[in-house]
């Protein structure tokens, strides 16, 4: 049985992508979503993958689901923090909900889960962490001050966590995808998208796989000399 690996949000867009491709790695992976039952019985029918329903924003709800996805189905070693929303808005309109129900999903989620597991990955001497950032958050972007700043957190969060964790045997990197062809993305107007292709100098919005492959490369066991980084996946819209 290959290693246990959680993907948070995991039922849709590229967490589905970074499920099936560990799964076909050899991984033994778990998948959490939010409240979307429909999708998320379709993908555990089509992949075989068990589903776990909870709040990653939620403390409490992460100690309680990730107690039970131990028990049944062992150590979790390769965490995968990728569920996210947004809730765009520009400052003078973006109420305090929209402000808190996006840092708390995004970053806090971060904490919540990874608190959860970091105890268990120091104790075995071993563990793969990748938490998906954006371009959004290292570029900032319009109507997104809450999402740039909880994206943004998640690179410090990364670098941090990343020294901390050094001498485990646990890396902790993160990858700050751009515009990928999602339900997220698919939510922009169709005339604010065609502006933001034309920025991108692949021509192309990325795919759930484009991204999916960049996890696959972090959480090798062969990958040990890679820790606190960020991998851009964006087609070359922001390099620095
Ligand atoms: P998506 O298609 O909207 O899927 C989001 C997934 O996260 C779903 O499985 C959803 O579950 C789950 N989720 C949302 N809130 C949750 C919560 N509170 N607790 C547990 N699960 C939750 O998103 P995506 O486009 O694949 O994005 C995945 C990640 O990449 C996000 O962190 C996003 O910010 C980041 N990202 C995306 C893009 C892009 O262009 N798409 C670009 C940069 C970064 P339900 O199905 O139950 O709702």
């Amino acid at each position: 049985m290959g290693r246990v690996a959680l993907v948070t949000g995991g039922t849709r867009g590229i967490g589905e992508a970074i499920c099936t491709m560990l799964k076909d790695e050899g991984y033994t992976v778990v998948a959490n979503y939010a409240g979307n039952d429909e999708k998320a019985q379709a993908f555990s029918a089509a992949t075989g993958i068990p589903v776990y329903k909870f709040d990653v924003g939620n403390l409490p709800a992460c100690e309680e689901a990730i107690a039970k996805i131990e028990e049944e189905v062992g150590p979790i070693e390769v965490l995968v923090n990728n569920a996210g929303i947004t809730r765009d808005g520009t400052m003078h309109k973006m109420s305090y909900e929209q402000w808190y129900d996006v840092v708390r999903t995004n970053l806090g989620s971060c904490f919540y889960v990874t608190r959860c597991l970091i105890n268990g990955m120091r104790d075995r001497g071993f563990g793969r962490i990748v938490n998906i950032g954006s371009i959004n958050g290292q570029a900032g972007q319009y109507g997104q001050v809450n999402y740039a700043a909880a994206k943004s957190g998640i690179h410090g969060f990364t670098k941090a966590l990343a020294q901390e964790c050094a001498g485990k045997g646990i890396t902790v990197n993160a990858i700050a995808p751009g515009y990928v062809a999602t339900d997220m993305v698919k939510a922009v107007p169709e005339h604010v998208l065609e502006k933001i292709v034309a920025k991108i100098p692949v021509g192309r919005l990325g795919e759930a796989e484009d991204i999916a492959r960049g996890v696959l490369f972090l959480v090798a066991d062969e990958a040990g000399f890679v820790t606190g980084s960020t991998l851009s996946i964006n087609g070359g819209q922001h390099m620095y």
